[in-house]
């Protein structure tokens, strides 16, 4: 496989005149490694308007596959419904498969697979990270502009709680979180064929689950 991309036509947001831009389809990041660079970031993404000359931002569905590390991340808004033959015999051969809803969520996903982490543990972490910075009133909720996935160390993840101002960092062992997903193995399961959404969203949705629901 390699990086596939073609020209098309967009039209600015900002003054409302066309211009031609090229977008990527796929990228592989073991033969375009720039390319790898350009989407941690961001710049694969980023538009130039030769008419107005405003720089934005513009998502488009793209599929990332990192042969040696066995992972696929497919940036798309909407999601797969259910699996094909394809995403089943990715998944037989040992592929993580995941969707990115977001660009934001995308960069910080090829850097967790990057780090050979279980996805579901980063954002167990972040979701801890979150509630300890609740308990022990270190801000106020609405002052947080993101939860990151910093880097894994010795076996210990990690987080970054961003405000305005400043940053908070939280060390978690990813033996705890392991742990934690092993103890609830049905709670954190998720069909790996199916180009699952493992970010934030997912994972509160675990815990605001009604009660009694089986
Ligand atoms: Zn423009």
């Amino acid at each position: 496989m390699s990086s596939s991309s073609h020209e098309i036509k967009t039209r600015c947001p900002y003054c409302g005149k066309e211009f031609d831009t090229t977008i990527y389809t796929s990228v592989d990041p073991e033969t375009d490694p720039d390319l790898r660079d350009r989407c941690i970031s961001g710049d694969i993404f980023r538009q130039l308007c030769p008419h107005c000359h405003t720089e934005y931002m513009t998502q488009y569905p793209l599929i990332y596959k990192n042969i040696p590390d066995k992972f696929i991340i497919w940036l798309s808004a909407s999601p797969m419904n259910g699996s094909t033959a394809e995403s089943r015999d990715l998944a037989k051969k040992g592929y993580t498969l995941r969707r990115c809803a977001k660009l934001e969520e995308f960069a910080e996903k090829i850097r967790i697979f990057e780090d050979h982490m279980n996805d579901i543990a980063v954002e167990l972490a972040k979701y801890d990270s979150f509630i300890e910075f609740l308990d022990n009133r270190s801000g106020n909720p609405e002052d947080v502009t993101s939860i990151e996935y910093q880097k894994v160390d010795n076996d210990v993840i990690k987080i970054n709680i961003r405000m305005e101002d400043r940053g908070m960092s939280f060390l978690i062992p990813v033996s705890m979180l392991e742990e934690e997903i092993r103890a609830e193995a049905d709670l954190y399961h998720v069909n790996n064929e199916e180009f699952p959404l493992v970010n934030s969203d997912w994972i509160i949705s675990l815990f605001m689950k009604p009660a009694g629901q089986a």
